[in-house]
């Protein structure tokens, strides 16, 4: 392991509030009572909806979200089993085995939002004005209609959701185990897990960031041709679905999904595109000459800077300085986080065979989120704990909204997670006073909104290059790999010179497997917030309060209306350029330190 004796005590989870075991009686009954209440609830209500009064409908939806409750609830336990060690073979096959019961029940289930997508518009109308318990779900029935157009025959669509389990599910689960699985040889010796090597990377010495990057390179090249079968395979997949769909792009399922408009989507795309020279390429040229180097490798992307000693922030350390950066905006927000701390809903360990990114699971409202990361000890661990606690508290908030409406549009979703590490940071540079540290700082933060802003637009078109490439036919692992050195070499700018073996790099993002096009969404929640950042440092009235609104809405109401009351508006050109000229303000300052 790499950690360092400061970070060695790390939290785990303590999963019990789900259950206590995979042996756990409440587990059987929990699968049983779903497979009931779902048989029933196909038997009371297929083929008759369209009869049902108002509040008949209400019921209806109630004892639906109440099933996919409980199926949520032994997905989420199968599913954070899994994320601690996918080495562990019963865990996997006990996730496998929850899956397959859970896609079993659901399958009868299926029914219903189809049915509900049959309803006439009037009708539909009608019931909800004698019946407030249907309004309730007035957004949720929003979405489940907005894909009215796109829904297939019943039949067919039980068809493809029965055979999720053995085509796309699997392929992503084949992913999974093979990243997992691998072992990458750092200097002919190391045998490193994915998430340790991927921390040299960030090594202040440049030896080690290379022979880490090569060691890298080399585990994927070899990989490569079953990545890109994979990566094929689930594009193709996506294609013939999204051809019997008649969506148009191979974005446009997402987009409506997200539920922003396709025009929306390309403005924020086409803004960040332009803003390359004036952003990563003007960074990058400053982070080269701090680095004293000519040109910089793609070992140096993650590089520290030179001056400043790489302190290790203990764990303590790291959740003190995350929740006074909260506490300072919302006692309210800090005292939820407290709650992740003191019941033991982290995990921050550093295990072989853990998942090696991040992420808060919501689990189910009536339980609470779990979240997960890897503690290295460096300031950007403290901003991943920032992150991830935004999304928990956002959960927490959204949870009263109950199972079906909790849920927010991805581009949403990363709202509260992205705006806590912007609390996070302004407190770190308000007690940083030593020009150095300073600058460290500042570039450390350029860095990650570049990342979350840049590089996301920059894996957003290589994405659409490599599906409308994939529509025409199979796309050989070199292929792909030329169009992940364009969108790279464009974003990333002149300051850089790569070498061939970058070119495997595209097989370790897993969004592009688990869910294609959901990057842009980090750069489209990060604008955001800068937008809303700003107009809380501009002294907003009742800024706090409209903020936690926000939050709580969860999925009941749409960016639109979530923005109208900060007097925002996405659709808006001039809302993107705001929000970039953030990150363009802190190069500013960088160039002025420098
Ligand atoms: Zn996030």
């Amino acid at each position: 392991m790499t950690s360092s004796a400061s970070v060695q005590s790390l939290p785990s989870w303590d999963l019990s509030s789900l259950y206590y075991s995979k042996q756990d009686p409440q587990l059987q009954k929990d699968i049983q009572e779903a497979l009931k209440a779902a048989q029933k609830f196909a038997k009371d209500y297929e083929g008759i909806l369209s009869t049902l009064n108002g509040s008949a409908l209400a019921d209806s939806i109630k004892t639906y979200e109440h099933i996919h409750e409980i199926l949520g609830k032994l997905m989420s336990y199968g599913f954070l089993l899994f994320a601690e060690d996918v080495n562990i073979k019963e865990n996997v096959n006990f996730y496998q085995s929850l899956q397959e019961k859970s896609n079993e029940i659901s399958s009868l289930l299926l029914f219903f939002p189809l049915e509900l997508n049959s309803l006439e518009e009037d009708m539909l109308h009608n019931a909800m004005e004698f019946s407030s318990d249907l309004r309730h779900y007035e957004p949720w029935l929003k979405d489940v209609r907005l894909f009215k157009d796109h829904q297939l025959a019943k039949d067919l669509e039980k068809i493809l959701h029965e055979k999720q389990i053995a085509s796309r599910s699997n392929w992503v689960r084949l992913y999974e185990e093979t990243i997992a699985d691998m072992r990458f040889l750092y200097n002919d010796q190391d045998s490193l897990a994915i998430s340790e090597i991927l921390n040299l990377f960030s090594s202040p010495d440049r030896s080690v960031r290379e022979k880490a990057a090569r060691a890298f390179a080399k585990g994927l090249k070899e990989k490569s041709s079953l990545f890109s079968l994979i990566s094929n395979t689930l594009a193709k997949d996506k294609a013939i679905e999204d051809t019997w769909r008649k969506y148009e792009r191979p974005i446009s399922s997402r987009n409506l999904a997200n539920q922003v408009e396709d025009t929306v989507v390309n403005t924020l795309i086409q803004t960040v595109k332009e803003s390359y020279p004036s952003l990563s390429h003007r960074y990058y040229k400053l982070k080269a000459k701090w680095l004293g180097l000519k040109k910089l490798s793609y070992w140096d992307r993650n590089a520290p800077l030179p001056e400043v000693p790489e302190k290790d922030i203990s764990w303590e350390e790291g959740k003190s300085i995350v929740l006074k950066a909260y506490d300072a905006f919302s006692p309210q927000m800090a005292k939820i986080g407290e709650r992740f701390f003191t019941e033991n809903w982290i995990d921050a360990g550093l295990r072989p065979g853990k998942d090696n990114g991040a992420f808060a699971h919501p689990t189910v409202p009536s339980i609470h989120p779990y979240i997960l990361l890897n503690y290295h000890g460096k300031i950007r661990d403290v901003m991943t704990l920032a992150h991830e606690l935004g999304h928990g508290i956002h959960q927490v908030l959204s949870g009263s909204q109950g199972y079906l409406l909790a849920d927010t549009p991805l581009t949403i979703a990363e709202t509260a997670s992205v705006f806590g590490e912007m609390l996070t940071f302004q407190s770190l540079l308000k007690t940083t006073t030593h020009p150095l540290q300073r600058r460290s700082l500042l570039a450390g933060k350029v860095e990650d909104m570049l990342n979350t802003v840049v590089r996301q637009i920059a894996f957003c078109e290589f994405e659409r290059m490599f599906h409308d490439q994939r529509r025409q036919g199979e796309v050989s692992s070199d292929d792909i790999g030329k169009l992940w050195m364009k969108a790279q070499t464009e974003s990333l700018g002149s300051a850089f010179e790569f070498e061939g073996e970058y070119s495997y790099f595209w097989a370790y993002i897993s969004h592009f497997i688990h869910t294609p096009f959901y990057v842009y969404a980090y750069a489209f929640g990060d604008c955001l917030v800068n937008s809303l950042y700003a107009t809380y440092q501009k002294g907003m009235p009742q800024f706090e309060e409209k903020y936690l609104h926000m939050l709580k809405a969860g999925g009941t109401l749409r960016h639109k209306e979530l923005l109208a009351p900060f007097g925002l508006n996405a659709a808006d050109p001039s809302f993107w350029k705001q929000g970039l000229s953030m990150i363009s303000g802190f190069i500013d300052d960088l160039e002025s330190l420098s």
